[in-house]
């Protein structure tokens, strides 16, 4: 069990495939690119400065969404 690096992501707008990130990639690498279809996101440095904040934030919303089973995100 790996609990010290939380693996969140966001879908290839390409392919559709999930790109894992983790906050160390966001931090070290510029940009990620998609292992499906290779297409390559370059990750603005002043910009990512920001997402890394809510990146952080949203993390902890997600784990207290987990937490909550009953949690249907699609229930709009
Ligand atoms: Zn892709």
């Amino acid at each position: 069990m790996k609990q010290e690096e939380k693996i969140s992501g966001f879908n290839c707008p390409n392919c559709d495939f999930f790109i894992e990130v983790t906050l160390k990639s966001l931090l070290y690498s510029q940009s990620q690119d998609c292992p499906s279809c290779l297409t390559k996101f370059e990750m603005d440095r002043q910009e990512s400065k920001q997402a890394l904040g809510l990146m952080q934030k949203l993390n902890t919303v997600i784990e207290n969404i987990e937490s909550v089973k009953d949690f249907t995100p699609e229930g709009y």
